[in-house]
């Protein structure tokens, strides 16, 4: 099934110079070792990932670990970096979808309700908001305005509910209906501008021209970003 695998199983642990053939495996069953500490950046992505596109799993009821997948190879590469060591590695199946996947890891485990939608009192920081914005965003020109502004699809409707709720609280006014929804233009570049690396996070997004337009709604296309 996978046609590419980034990362090659086995190597040397970086904590305790042993062999191994599966890192999370030598990391469960050692004795003389642990599971390595997962860091606050590292948490602040997996909470991106959460809240964007990615999925938790256990098939082996172990520990979770986090799954995304794109058509886009570049934006999950993206993702990669973002979440650093903990990723095992991404791989290609027949359908030509690329699968991000990281180690299981017990430091997951306290995010299975995010499955759902994040907890009530979570914060959208800027990692956060970078790799949400990376999965699910975009940017449009309503009309013929020369301003862009900012789209999110969410489907989920209490994922939807608590990304309004912390745009809100950090002074977005979002515009809603049907499932889509419209950061004001006014206010759109001082939210990209604040993602830093929008540029890169929009122009590998995967759904970046699978998105259809509708009325009055010009899609922008990788090189119209201002
Ligand atoms: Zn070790």
């Amino acid at each position: 099934m996978s046609e590419w695998v980034v990362d090659a199983r086995g190597g040397v642990c970086h904590q305790c110079d042993s062999e191994y053939q599966r890192l999370a495996q030598h990391w469960s069953r050692s004795k003389r070792c642990s599971y390595r500490d997962v860091s606050d950046a590292q948490h602040e992505a997996i909470r991106g990932c959460l809240v964007g596109d990615g999925n938790l799993s256990n098939p082996n009821d172990g520990p979770p670990a986090l799954r995304i997948s794109s058509m886009r190879r570049p934006h999950l590469t993206w993702v990669r970096d973002q979440l650093g060591w903990i990723v095992r590695g991404i791989t290609r199946d027949d359908t030509g979808a690329y699968r991000l996947r990281t180690l299981s890891h017990p430091a997951l485990g306290r995010y299975w309700t995010w499955m759902d939608s994040p907890p009530s009192d979570w914060t959208l920081t800027k990692p956060i908001a970078r790799i949400w914005y990376a999965c699910d965003g975009g940017l449009e020109w309503p009309g013929s305005s020369t301003q862009p502004r900012a789209t999110w699809t969410i489907t989920d409707d209490g994922k939807r509910q608590a990304c309004e709720q912390a745009l809100a609280e950090q002074g977005y006014e979002v515009m809603v209906w049907d499932r889509r929804w419209h950061c004001h233009s006014r206010r759109t570049s001082g939210f990209c501008s604040g993602l830093e690396t929008r540029r890169r996070a929009v122009h590998t997004s995967g759904r970046w021209n699978a998105k259809s337009t509708s009325g009055g709604v010009r899609k922008c296309r990788p090189g119209m970003v201002a």
